[in-house]
């Protein structure tokens, strides 16, 4: 039999491509390599699926923004919150991101999973495509260890190369290679990061912080928010939304650094005065109670220590004043590497979106991509699952609007 549709992956964006086809006048397959579909939907937010947001824009998207911005507008961010309402999944907010009203990632597994159990869609798991060619017809024909499908369209859903564990391992980026398609290399983003020194002392350490990210000395990208310290370097939402620029600059052989801003309350510039203030309040006593109420303990060490200052000193020289306030302010630590796939959030890289229209996410006549197997990818706070929803009810809405109907 031969499927108006093939889509490769039931991930984000499968389902919802899936989802939006069900009960439409198309005969839908889709192929799961794991034994179910929805694996990684289940880790997303710590269990809680944050799946959109409700600043939802384009500008979000880097250098993506300007393909983003003509998806959005083909469907628009409260389209994609219609179709989950649509589906019977409640939502609700919390700071702007936006969750099941179950605060469980199982409901919009679940409800997507209901809406695909229709009669128009075949679902096959623990079904890996591992080819993927288009005969001279036009037929596209999709191939797995043991078998071999036809399809008039195929979407690849297939994901990236992030949390391989969930079975996106990259073979959506080798499908698209073996079709000579161009593909920008990947690297992990939203993903915790390697420093020199390590600060091992301060590992379990959380605390508010402001950090530049600098890119062979110039600074390009500044994020505020909960700072946490690993016996290998950084974490926390911070460090996850600088990290995607970091892994890229480093594989193409930059220096990367980070400054870290520990009261990022104040703005650098105020901070020698903050500290004039501050030693005077304390009345010139030992500097290792200067910052009690300020900083926690082993983090006024550490800065202490970093600026080649001793707990038990009181008078401070102009120049060691300098270095204090450097420190507190713009806290130097050279970024190594980040962690690797298996620890991140999203894949940076992938199809390159030149290749792709961002109204049908057509790629060749036939040929549809969504999801994170596009090089695109979005800051922590659901932009990146709303992306590959959006993505997918776009190929869908586009591929059911132009597959012939099987007799
Ligand atoms: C721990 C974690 C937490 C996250 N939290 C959030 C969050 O809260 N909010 C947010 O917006 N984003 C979050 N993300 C990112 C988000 O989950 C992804 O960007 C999104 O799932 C991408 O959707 P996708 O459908 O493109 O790919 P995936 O969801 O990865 O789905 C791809 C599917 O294709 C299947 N597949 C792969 N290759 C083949 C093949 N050859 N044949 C058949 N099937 C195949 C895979 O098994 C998988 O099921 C998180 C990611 C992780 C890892």
């Amino acid at each position: 039999m031969s499927y108006d549709v093939l889509i490769v992956g039931g991930g984000a964006a499968g389902l919802a491509a899936a989802a939006r086809l069900a009960g439409q006048p198309v005969q839908v397959l889709l192929l799961e390599r794991n034994p179910r579909v929805g694996k990684k939907i289940l880790s997303t937010g710590n269990g809680r699926c944050n799946l959109s947001n409700e600043q939802m824009s384009a500008d979000f998207y880097g250098e993506a923004a300007g393909f983003v911005r003509t998806l959005y507008e083909t469907v628009p961010p409260e389209n994609v919150l219609a179709f989950f309402h649509s589906l019977g999944l409640m939502t609700l907010s919390e700071e702007g991101r936006i969750y099941p009203r179950t605060m469980a990632a199982a409901s919009v597994l679940d409800i997507l999973r209901q809406a695909i159990d229709a009669p128009n869609i075949t679902l096959l798991t623990d079904t890996k495509v591992s080819s993927l060619r288009q005969d001279r017809s036009g037929m596209w024909i999709a191939e797995t260890q043991e078998r071999t499908f036809h399809a008039r369209n195929v979407l690849l859903a297939a994901g990236g190369f992030a949390s391989p564990k969930s079975g996106s391992d990259g073979s959506g980026a080798a499908l698209l290679r073996s079709l000579s398609l161009p593909l920008t290399p990947p690297s992990p983003a939203l993903v915790q990061m390697k420093t020199r020194p390590a600060l091992p002392a301060l590992k379990g350490l959380r605390t508010r912080a402001a950090l530049s990210l600098f890119v062979d000395g110039n600074c390009v990208r500044r994020e505020t928010g909960e700072l946490l310290f690993t016996d290998y370097g950084i974490s926390g939402v911070c460090v996850f939304q600088l990290s995607g620029d970091a892994a890229v600059a480093l594989s193409e052989h930059h220096s990367v650094s980070v400054r870290i801003h520990f009261l990022p309350e104040l703005e650098p510039e105020n901070v020698p005065e903050w500290l004039r203030s501050r030693l005077a309040q304390l009345d010139h006593g030992p500097l290792g109670t200067c910052f009690t109420g300020v900083f926690q303990r082993v983090l006024a060490e550490a800065i202490l220590k970093a600026s080649g200052l001793r707990p038990d000193q009181s008078m401070l020289t102009a120049a060691e004043q300098r270095r204090l306030c450097e420190h507190i302010a713009a806290f130097p630590l050279d970024i190594t590497g980040t962690l690797g796939f298996d620890h991140a959030q999203v894949t940076r890289g992938g199809l390159k979106l030149s290749a792709v229209n961002p109204q049908t996410m057509e790629v060749r006549p036939g040929l549809y991509a969504a999801g994170e197997v596009l090089d695109c990818d979005g800051p922590c706070g659901g932009y990146n699952l709303h992306f590959a929803f959006a993505s997918g009810i776009a190929a869908a809405d586009a591929i059911a609007g132009s597959a012939p109907v099987l007799p």
